[in-house]
């Protein structure tokens, strides 16, 4: 019989390196969210950049969620094709070849939502719809740098211009509202610090709400916010939607930061493949198994460190608890669940040791 995993089979079933999801903790995770943000009114728009799946980002519609956010356009493209078309896509869309391809989505998806930051951004995408007889103005928010520094127009004068341009100028691109992510701040550690840095950062998106209004503008969206900020920025006056995505699944570095109250759900499973000392064996998840751009995975069980050995090839290092020996299995945690999701191409959902769900990360690959 070929390979291939199914509903039923148990978790000892499956080939290494698998990416597991412990679907208890996973609810659990969610159900904490939604508790959480929705009796403060706010919409949740979960960011599917962390899991890639549109299976997914439909769960969480199930359990409160209003739509979702993409990263990239291509990503976009694959959750509405997967019947998942509320979607954010929450980079600027630059350059004609990108151009070209938002259009023709939008032509199939009047759904979905787009920021710009720039009047060349804005101008090209209004001059492609335009030339493309579909009629319809596409859905759009001003991205503002709110100290992140990454994209976003500054505050004040120039994100009044971009207001002015896209009323004046661009009659295909219809202005709901704000985007404003305060990326630098998820990970703060310290709940107080964290709390008072994503507050000054949202004074900054809500005063330029205002000056905006001021200046004639309909802002019916703001929208921000991750796992590490989601609860400050729904108790501001003003922010209508927040986006979070690592909250289902976790990793070391965002536990290292805000705590265990979502906890780690998603391990790689990994098998024991050489003994290289007494205290030192082998596992086969190495870099294409697991990143490490934000430290070093984490075994689940306490007391043995990973280290990177090459693109294919772990260590395990340990002094006292179990000796791990050739053929043992074991869960390590991610250090950064998003790109380490990237790696996969499916989840195993399991509860009890026996696989009850499998999703595709349906757009896992996709960057453009
Ligand atoms: N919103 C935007 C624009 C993002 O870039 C990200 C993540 O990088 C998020 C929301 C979700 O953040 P997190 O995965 O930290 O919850
Ligand atoms: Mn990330």
């Amino acid at each position: 019989m070929p390979y291939a995993p199914k509903v039923g089979d148990s978790l000892s079933s499956l080939d290494t390196p698998s990416m597991i999801v412990d679907l208890d903790l996973m609810e659990a995770n969610i159900a904490k969210l939604f508790k959480q943000l929705l009796p403060t009114g706010v919409n949740v728009r979960p960011h599917s950049k962390t899991t890639k799946s549109a299976i997914l980002a439909q769960k969480l519609v199930d359990a409160g969620a209003k739509g979702g956010c993409v990263a990239k356009l291509s990503e976009a493209e694959v959750m509405c094709e997967k019947g998942f078309p509320d979607i954010l896509i929450t980079c600027e869309i630059i350059g004609p070849v990108k151009v070209a391809r938002l259009v023709e989505l939008f032509d199939k998806y009047r759904s979905i939502r787009i920021v710009v930051d720039s009047e060349q951004g804005a101008k090209a995408i209004n001059d492609a719809i335009e030339k493309s007889g579909i009629g319809e103005a596409i859905t759009t928010l001003i991205d503002l740098d709110v100290g992140l520094h990454r994209t976003g127009v500054q505050p004040g004068e120039p994100a009044l211009n971009l207001a002015r341009l896209i009323r004046d100028e661009c009659k295909w691109l219809h202005l709901i509202g704000v985007q404003g992510y305060e990326g630098h701040l998820q990970h703060v550690h310290g709940y107080e610090s964290r709390k008072e840095q994503c507050l000054e950062s949202m004074a900054i998106l809500t005063t330029t709400v205002e000056d905006l209004r001021k200046d004639g503008h309909k802002v019916d969206v703001v929208t921000t916010g991750g796992t590490g900020t989601a609860e400050f920025c729904a108790s501001v006056p003003g922010i209508t939607e927040v986006q979070p995505g690592s909250f289902l699944f976790m990793d070391t570095d965002y536990r290292n930061a805000v705590g265990t109250n979502y906890a780690n759900s998603l391990t790689i499973l990994a098998t024991v493949i050489s003994k290289q000392g007494p205290k030192a064996i082998t596992i086969d998840a190495g870099l294409k198994s697991l990143t490490t751009d934000s430290g070093l995975a984490e075994c689940k069980t306490l007391g043995y460190t990973y280290g990177v050995l090459g693109d294919e090839h772990g260590s395990l290092t340990w002094t006292e608890g179990k000796d791990l020996q050739v053929g043992d299995r074991v869960e390590m945690v991610p250090s950064h669940i998003d790109p380490t999701i990237n790696l996969y191409e499916v989840y195993y959902g399991y509860r009890n040791g026996v696989i009850e769900e499998i999703w595709p990360v349906d757009a896992r690959g996709r960057v453009q």
